[in-house]
Order: structure tokens, then C-alpha cells, then sequence
């Protein structure tokens, strides 16, 4: 392969489009003539300004988002969204619904709970978290603050392709592991937040999404840092951002584009789960999904061989053949294919290529 690359399941940071790294990597010296690379630059910088602005401007576009909507690019991950967004916005007293879809909702849960009350609209846990609820399975509270959701659960590969129905109670979305992986109709939500390090670009920026209404009634007495408003007034540059992040997320977003934004993105990775999840279903003596059929995320593939041993040798054998990252998260064990955006079909048809030959060899 070019450059003598290897395909990257990894389940982020992860892989990025090869155009995009061959794009950033040419500038590198001298970025746009200033004379220096984009990291030694000011954050200050009109080079730095232009393409910041021009990163959020594609954000919105690419989400269909209007002037109401707020972009921030921040750092301190989607896990400090877990504590920012209660103490913005859940008053002691006060209660926020919480559907418990696996690892990244229960941690967003004990961050809330620090604040205000928490009513776990749906626990999954009871369902080994192999399941995304439907409507009728919600119990949500009629005045909540919000109600927050993972749109795709990077560990326990679930996924949500019909979001929730909250009436007039804000809707928080973290899509940390789907942004731009499916349409979606971003107007639903009043904050959509993540790390950008799975599907958007290097790790390090976390971007929030805030609609104004909603952005509103946070909290403007807490620490700077922690305060919505000083992103909002200071466009992210309250503090130094992450340069070169935003910098390779706006190429990503560019690429993103180049693809037909999140419908031609839908469809390339509606293609590469078809194969998989296809080819599971008719080895699934071998290849056993650990979700729902419904529930199966197209980013991030779970699975379970006959034994511990065989999935070892699975790992093994899969990086030797040039395939990294098919170990299962170390909380479920098992195999996970991560196939974000930038993993190519290809890499799908080589992966199970391989799964052929593995099985023939093992089963
Ligand atoms: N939410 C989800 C769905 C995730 O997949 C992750 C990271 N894997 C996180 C939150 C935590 O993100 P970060 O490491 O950026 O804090």
C-alpha cells in the first residue's frame, strides 16, 4: 500500500482520509507563504483567523445549521462535556433525563448526578446494552432540563438512527463517534458535542454546538474555562486553541464535502456495514454480533469468535496480514472493527477477505 500504510481500525484516535494527510503535509514549511509551519504560528494569526472561521462556517453548512446555532472548538474532550454540560445547565433541584446506552452515557450520568437529578429515562444495562430503545421504552420527565443522548456507542457498537421525540425539552447529543457518518437533521438538537479524533480529525478539539436559545439559560457564574458564554463572546479563542486540530478538521470537513457531505458519507458506510454485518450473518457460527440487528452501529463493529484463544490469534494474525485496531474494547473483549469515514470500502472487502481465510484455517 502507499507508503507502506496499513488499515486502522482503531477506535480513535483514528484513521484519517490519506488525501487529507497528503494535503496537510504539503504546506508544512511554509503555510500559505507566511513562512513558517501552521503549528509555530499565532493563534492570532490572519492564517490561523481565516481558517478557523472557514472550519465553523463548514460545520454549520455541512450540518445545515443557521446563524442560531453557535460552534465552538474547545479542548478538554467530549469527557469535560460530561461535567460542562450539567453545570450549565442543570440547577440543583432540578432534574435532566439520561438514556443509558453504554459506557460513554454511564459516565455522562456520574458527571450529572454531581449537580442535579438524573432520571435515567432508559437503562440499558438491563438489556446488556445490546439494544436502542424505542420511543415507547422512554420514560422522560415532562419539565426536564434536557434530555441527553449518545448517538453511537463506541464501545458496545449500538447505534441510533431515529433519535428521540422531546416535544419542547432541549434535546444534547453526544456524537463524539457518528458525527457526519449519516443524515441527520442537526435542528433537532440544542447541543451537539464531541472529540473530534474518530471521525473529524486529530485528537484534541472537542467541538460544541450550541443553539442560542438553549445556550441562553447556561450558567455564567462558574470559572471561565467552564463557562459556555466565554467560548460564545470569544469566538474559541478565549485561550489558545489547538491550531494544527482545527487546521486538519477544516481539511477534513473539505473531504467530507468532497464526498457528499454526511448523505454520500451515509451511503459509502451503509455499503461498508452491509458487507460486514452480511458476511457475519452467514458465518455466525464464527462471527457471532454482540448487538440487536437493529441496533448495529455502522462505525464500530463488535463481535465475538469461539474462544478467547481464537480471538488472540485472531488480533495477531489480523495485524501481521496488515490490519490494525481489531481488538475489542479491554471493558468487553472480543473483536471491534472501527470503520469510521475515512476507512475505505476496501478496507472492508480486505478485512473480510481475511475473516474468509481465518475462519477456513480455524473453525
Ligand atoms: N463519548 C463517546 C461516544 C466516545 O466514544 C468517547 C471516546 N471514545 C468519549 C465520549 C470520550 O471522549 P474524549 O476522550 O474526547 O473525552
Amino acid at each position: 500500500m502507499k507508503y507502506d500504510r496499513i488499515w486502522n481500525f482503531n477506535a480513535g484516535p483514528a484513521a484519517l482520509p490519506l488525501e487529507v494527510l497528503e494535503r496537510v503535509h504539503e504546506p508544512w514549511f511554509n503555510f500559505m507563504k507566511g513562512g513558517m509551519a501552521l503549528m509555530e504560528m499565532s493563534h492570532r494569526s490572519k492564517e490561523f483567523d481565516g481558517l478557523h472561521n472557514a472550519t465553523i462556517a463548514r460545520f454549520k453548512s455541512l450540518l445545515g445549521l443557521g446563524d442560531n446555532y453557535h460552534v465552538l472548538l474547545l479542548q478538554g474532550g467530549a469527557s469535560l462535556q460530561f461535567a460542562m454540560l450539567p453545570m450549565g445547565f442543570l440547577p440543583a433541584g432540578k432534574t435532566a433525563d439520561y438514556i443509558n446506552t453504554g459506557t460513554w452515557s454511564t459516565k455522562a450520568i456520574k458527571e450529572a448526578k454531581l449537580f442535579g437529578n438524573v432520571n435515567v429515562a432508559f437503562e440499558g444495562k438491563d438489556s446488556e446494552f445490546k439494544h436502542i430503545p424505542t420511543q415507547n421504552e422512554l420514560k422522560l420527565t415532562k419539565d426536564a432540563e434536557y434530555v441527553h443522548v449518545t448517538s453511537n456507542n463506541t464501545i458496545k457498537g449500538t447505534e441510533f438512527f431515529k433519535f428521540p421525540e422531546v416535544g419542547d425539552v432541549p434535546l444534547v447529543v453526544d456524537m463524539s463517534s457518528d458525527i457526519f457518518a449519516h443524515e441527520i437533521d442537526a435542528t433537532k438538537f440544542a447541543m451537539i458535542y464531541g472529540g473530534a479524533q474518530k471521525n473529524l480529525g486529530p485528537a484534541g478539539v472537542t467541538f460544541v454546538i450550541l443553539r442560542d436559545d438553549f445556550y441562553q439559560k447556561a450558567r455564567t457564574d462558574l470559572p471561565a474555562m467552564l463557562t459556555y458564554k466565554t467560548h460564545v463572546d470569544k469566538n474559541s479563542l478565549y485561550n489558545t486553541p489547538n491550531t494544527f486540530g482545527i487546521y486538519v478538521i477544516g481539511e477534513v470537513l473539505k473531504w467530507v464535502e468532497e464526498q457528499g457531505g454526511a448523505a454520500g458519507m451515509e451511503k459509502i458506510n451503509r455499503a461498508k456495514a452491509d458487507l460486514l454485518y452480511g458476511f457475519m450473518d452467514d458465518n455466525a457460527d464464527f462471527y457471532r454480533g454482540t448487538v440487536e440487528k437493529e441496533a448495529r452501529s455502522i462505525m464500530n463493529v463488535c463481535m465475538r469468535l469461539p474462544n478467547e484463544e481464537i480471538e488472540a490469534k485472531f488480533v495477531a494474525e489480523g495485524l501481521k496480514a496488515g490490519f490494525i485496531g481489531l481488538k475489542g474494547h479491554r471493558s468487553v473483549g472480543g473483536i471491534r472493527v472501527s470503520m469510521y469515514n475515512a476507512v475505505p470500502f476496501q478496507a472492508i472487502e480486505d478485512v473480510v477477505a481475511f475473516m474468509k481465510k481465518f475462519m477456513a484455517n480455524n473453525a
